[in-house]
């Protein structure tokens, strides 16, 4: 399983967010998409406070008529989940789920992708809302494949994330005293005496320790893939024949490990921006989509 449900051949379309606009020039996106050639379009990515306007409420009405619209149309839907941005309701509920800077922030709603991959709320809401959509559209014929939340890249340093970091770190170092071999804590008086002092890297006064930085990275990477890979058990259970992806991002500040996310993802994505970034790291970036994806096809 390695490509859209219904193609054989070249995939043609972008993202499509009809619920910015009026419903009724739907019917003409959908023409004017038809006539350009579009066959794939990726729906649903901001929509989850449309979707579930208050807790446990649903409203998919809307989302019937986008994608049977569609489908009319002769294009086929890359539905999907809406993780990547809890709505207002959410934050308000679960403050413990909105991310926390290196500061000592906690971020409130009002733009995008404010979560915890960490927080068990936002865990749980996660794969509730994935399973929602998977009931709903498991037959629903313009099911093309599965976009499991969106470009991973919030990293939290709240109270959860520090107990799952500490977690992470006796499973890979084993004791505090390989630990401390590791970090290297005999410098500047950081050894640790006890799992409990071990933080994220939080703001501190001068430079951060460099191996505590790396190994943090590494955790995000792992709790995203956690949070990944517990949306796409439930897509799989539903939809079977369906491919589950996510679409990665080029850049030093996502601290998602690609390599090792390409084995978790029925087909490799890559977002570009090539209005924003140099014709190069757009190259380099599909030269390294094209890796990761093990040198075959790539969408
Ligand atoms: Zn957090």
């Amino acid at each position: 399983m390695d490509w859209p449900k219904g193609f054989d051949g070249l995939c043609y379309g972008g993202d499509y967010n009809p619920e910015q606009w009026p419903e009724e020039v739907w019917k003409e996106d959908v023409e004017l998409m038809r006539r350009a050639g579009v066959n794939l379009v990726t729906v649903g990515v901001f929509s989850w406070a449309r979707l579930e306007p208050s807790p446990g409420v649903h409203d998919l009405g809307w989302l019937d008529r986008v994608l049977d619209l569609l489908h009319a149309g002769g294009i086929r839907v890359d539905l999907a989940t809406p993780t990547a941005s809890p709505p207002p309701w959410f934050g308000l509920a679960h403050p413990d789920a909105l991310t926390v800077t290196a500061d000592g922030v906690r971020l409130t709603h009002g733009s995008r992708d404010t979560y915890c991959v960490s927080a068990p709320p936002y865990r749980d809401a996660s794969v509730r809302i994935a399973r929602t959509l998977a009931e709903r559209y498991r037959d629903h014929p313009a099911l093309a494949m599965w976009h499991v939340h969106n470009e991973y890249g919030t990293a939290c340093h709240c109270d959860h994330v520090a107990a799952a970091f500490r977690t992470w770190l006796a499973g890979r170092h084993g004791t505090l005293d390989a630990l401390n071999d590791a970090w290297t804590t005999s410098f500047w008086s950081q050894h640790y005496s006890a799992w409990e002092q071990v933080m994220p890297p939080r703001a501190t006064q001068y430079l951060p320790n460099p191996s505590q930085t790396l190994d943090f990275r590494r955790f995000v990477s792992d709790a995203m893939l956690d949070h990944f890979r517990a949306q796409k058990a439930v897509l799989r259970e539903l939809t079977l024949d369906v491919p589950v992806t996510t679409n990665f991002v080029f850049g030093d500040w996502v601290p998602v490990n690609q390599r090792h996310w390409a084995e978790e993802v029925d087909l490799v994505a890559i977002d570009h921006y090539p209005a924003a970034d140099p014709p190069q790291e757009t190259a380099f970036a599909a030269d390294l989509a094209r890796l990761w994806a093990g040198g075959g096809r790539g969408c």
